[in-house]
């Protein structure tokens, strides 16, 4: 599942290929994925200018000129697929149509870009651009962890008094937008703090500890994600996944990479979903 870092990866990726390009036709091959497509997509698509491409938490917003703009959420499995135009170093030519490329856009340069979702858990919508902040997947979100508003005394203030985990708290969407399993681990990790403790009860100094680690952890991952755009070497053309190491996640029984700590990786399951931490230096 695409989270912050692969999410802004594939914005980068599209942002040459649609900002300040007219889609030139759309084509939307269903009339859903996890929720209706709105009425009459396709054609208000068409022959619109796209102004500039925004991402939100895990949603990519594209402005175009008729003053609405389309959200895009990659959701479970979806794909972008970019043919037709220069992806780092290397052109892809358009594809065969294939299964479950629902929805496609040609640009006045030659360029398509096409939304494939296997599992159609993706979702598409448009909406008036200034009332964008107040779409249902969008309203309530908190700050963003990479912009001004998450800042050391919000986060203090938001987890002061609160009874869940902290890494509960840290994967609220209304406490900070966007982040997502594997990077609240790698966090907790880096900031040794379990991820069972409860939130309200770490002091202010570790909480304000957790901003900067955020930051760098997401930070180093849309780093990876550039350097994949960069040397663009898959077949398809598919944007945003791209190879990146983790220091905790996903491994398990595996020694702790901190210095001098002997502690194995160990996994447990909070709300439904792995945690994977160090029993020793994180605590
Ligand atoms: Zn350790």
């Amino acid at each position: 599942m695409p989270e912050l870092p692969e999410v802004e990866t594939v914005r980068r990726g599209l942002e040459p290929v649609l900002t300040g390009h007219v889609i030139t036709e759309a084509l939307v091959n269903r009339p859903d994925l996890r929720w209706p497509f709105p009425e009459r997509m396709a054609e208000r698509l068409t022959g619109q200018r796209i102004l500039a491409l925004r991402r939100r938490s895990k949603y990519i917003l594209a402005d175009l000129g008729s003053g609405e703009s389309l959200l895009i959420h990659l959701g479970m499995s979806g794909r972008m697929l970019v043919s037709g135009a220069m992806l780092g170093e290397f052109h892809h030519d358009h594809p065969a149509p294939a299964k479950h490329d629902h929805v496609v856009l040609t640009m006045d340069s030659g360029a398509r870009v096409t939304f494939n979702d296997a599992r159609r858990f993706g979702s598409m919508d448009l909406m008036p651009t200034d009332h964008a902040a107040e779409h249902p997947l969008l309203a309530g979100l908190g700050p963003e962890p990479l912009g001004n508003a998450f800042h050391e005394a919000y986060l203090i203030g938001r987890l002061k008094g609160r009874n869940t985990p902290i890494k509960a708290a840290l994967l609220d969407q209304r406490v900070v937008a966007g982040l997502g399993n594997i990077y609240v681990c790698e966090a907790l990790f880096r900031a040794q703090i379990d991820p069972t403790r409860k939130a309200g009860a770490l002091s202010a100094e570790t909480v304000a500890s957790l901003v900067p680690i955020i930051r760098q952890v997401l930070g180093e991952a849309i780093e990876a994600g550039g350097s994949s755009l960069r040397d663009y070497r898959q077949a398809d053309g598919e944007l945003g996944y791209f190879q990146h190491t983790f220091r905790v996640y996903d491994r398990e029984s595996q020694p702790c990479v901190t210095p001098g700590c002997p502690g194995i990786v160990g996994r447990i399951v909070q709300s439904g979903r792995s945690t994977f931490h160090c029993p020793i230096c994180q605590r």
